[in-house]
């Protein structure tokens, strides 16, 4: 433990001792504590009346059954969770996550994460996250149907829109969101488009929703490269995964003028040296639902997939992670400095490891945390509850520039934080204490609730 404030020693060892066996959480929670040190010593009020333990206990922690059926007709189980961590500045908001690897702990991690993000976006959400260890993958479209009917039907009880509005994450997308809200909607005899984002454009979603966290992780780091004198264009990047995050990251960096030589999914990675082809790219991942190797195979020339070693190891002047947490490691950062990387910037949630984080910092690369730069997806998110609110539907490109407009709202906020607490450069410290003050501010306005 290496808070810099004593007080905050005494409060992890609780978050650890409380929540045993969570080791995200316990590491996400460590991060924000590393940056609230110097806010304590400047403003002693913040330690007071419990409220740094409060914001570490979960306002609500949902687990419940999932039973469905397969097509074999076996019944099948699977755990859900919803974890309302912080409703102080709004309605409960983050997304579900369908993956294996899914359990308390992660989600706990990616709730926490949230409440500080959302606050960052300067919209009216507070925090939440969700999912099963369900495995979507090699599962039959009416499978994964009925895997969302049965996890709606508990979810149902604690979602809304003016309660919590949950979205996508890892292995949830449009189809999924279409079959829960399609429950939702059946279950309550309501269309309650504020319910869930993430929606399709003809049943309530909005435009620039699907390319939000790509495009804003992007356009956070534009702002950052800004701050150096630096542009993407003519840069050679790497982006981790090919999920959604991944692949509007990759979109933008290209519109960009920046030039995508790798991406990856959980099999391994391709390197095309002429810039991945998007289109081919889209067309295997979100067409098919095909694996990365594919993309290798069918574009032939000089493209090619390796299943072994990371696709750290590809020199390159701007690193992208957006696949999964802890995915780039100290011994990875360490390979990037060595090639010459010039500005890290996290699409996904906590990818970097804590000693990654610190090897950037201590070399003063640009590195944009994941509760900062990838702010996109849930900022957009709120404006399509704006939107069902209003019973309106905004243009791509006005939907476009308000997003691009937060994120450098969200970026420039982040640069002022960390100047005012004496750490000019540090994205890490200026999220961290920017999203605290917000939410800290507002649960001492509510009272000790
Ligand atoms: P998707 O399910 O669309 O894509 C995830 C990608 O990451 C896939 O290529 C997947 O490969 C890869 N991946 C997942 N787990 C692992 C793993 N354990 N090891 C290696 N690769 C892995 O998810 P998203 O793109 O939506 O999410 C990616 C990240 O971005 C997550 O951290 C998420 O929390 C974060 N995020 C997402 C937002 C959104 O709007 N969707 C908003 C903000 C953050 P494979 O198919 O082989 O599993």
């Amino acid at each position: 433990m290496t808070t810099t404030d004593d007080a905050l020693g005494p409060i992890y060892s609780q978050v650890v001792h409380r929540n045993p066996g969570e080791s995200e959480y316990h590491q996400a929670v460590k991060e924000v504590f590393d940056s609230l040190g110097r806010v304590i010593a400047k403003q002693p009020h913040y330690g007071q009346s419990a409220l740094i333990e409060r914001l570490c206990e979960p306002e609500r922690q949902v687990i419940f059954r999932v039973p469905w059926l397969d097509d074999q007709g076996n019944v099948q189980i699977n755990r859900g969770f919803r974890v309302q961590f912080n409703s102080a500045l709004g309605p409960y908001k983050g997304g579900l996550r369908f993956h294996p690897s899914v359990n308390l702990g992660i989600v706990k991690f990616l709730g926490f994460e949230q409440v500080f993000k959302n606050a960052l976006t300067g919209m009216p959400i507070g925090g939440g996250k969700g999912g099963a260890d369900f495995d979507p993958k090699g599962r039959a479209d009416m499978e994964i149907m009925r895997f969302c009917q049965s996890y709606m039907t508990e979810l149902s009880r604690h979602v809304g829109e003016y309660t919590d509005v949950p979205a996508g994450d890892i292995g949830v997308g449009q189809r999924e969101i279409g079959y829960m809200f399609g429950q939702y909607k059946r279950m309550t005899n309501r269309y309650e488009s504020g319910v869930l984002t993430g929606k399709g454009l003809n049943w309530g979603g909005s435009r620039v929703r699907r390319e939000a966290t790509g495009y804003g992780t992007v356009y956070f780091l534009a702002e950052m490269l800004k701050t150096k004198g630096l542009a993407l264009d003519g840069r050679k990047a790497v982006v981790s995964g090919s999920g959604n995050v991944a692949i509007y990251t990759i979109e933008k960096v290209q519109q960009l003028g920046g030039r995508v030589v790798a991406c990856s999914d959980s099999d391994g990675f391709v390197v095309d040296n002429d810039g991945i082809d998007l289109n081919l790219l889209k067309e295997i991942k979100e067409g098919r639902r095909g694996r990365i190797a594919k993309y290798a195979e069918l574009k032939g020339n000089g493209a090619h997939f390796s299943s072994g070693g990371t696709i750290w190891d590809v020199a390159c002047d701007i690193a992208l992670p957006c696949a999964t947490q802890n995915e780039l490691t100290g011994r990875d950062a360490k390979l990037l400095m060595q090639n010459g990387v010039l500005a890290v910037c996290e699409g996904a949630n906590m990818p970097c490891t804590p000693e990654a984080v610190r090897m950037f910092a201590e070399a003063e690369i640009l590195f944009a945390p994941g509760k900062a730069s990838n702010a996109g997806g849930v900022t957009t998110s709120a404006l399509e509850m704006q939107q069902n609110a209003s019973r309106d539907s905004w243009t791509f490109e006005q939907t476009d520039a308000k997003l691009a407009a937060i994120m450098k709202d969200i970026h420039d906020y982040c640069a002022a934080t960390a100047d005012e607490y004496g750490l000019p450069g540090n994205y890490v410290a200026g999220a961290n204490i920017g999203g605290f003050v917000r939410v800290a501010d507002a649960m001492s306005a509510l009272g000790v609730i």
